[in-house]
């Protein structure tokens, strides 16, 4: 089940692409999220290496998953210091 997505074609989360989603880089902001809270952003082949890199440069927990995922059950790594 997918949830706050549409069950068609999902796309993307880069700006200015609207290729289909392969991956969901799932996350946290461990500044105003709890543990247990997930985020997602769809990406396609290209961008996932971006979006991930965009989010590990910020010590953000966070991981790829083949797919389109809404994050739940996924798990993360600890908070990077
Ligand atoms: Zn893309």
């Amino acid at each position: 089940m997918i949830l706050g997505f549409s069950p068609e074609s999902p796309q993307c989360s880069r700006a200015e692409c609207r290729a289909d989603a392969a991956r969901s880089v799932v996350w946290r902001n461990p500044k105003i999220h709890t543990i247990d809270r997930r985020k997602v952003w769809l990406a396609c082949d290209e961008h996932v290496e971006y979006l991930r890199d965009f989010l590990a440069s910020r010590a953000f927990p966070v991981t790829v998953v083949d797919g389109v995922s809404d994050g739940s059950g996924v798990d993360l790594p600890e908070e990077s210091r």
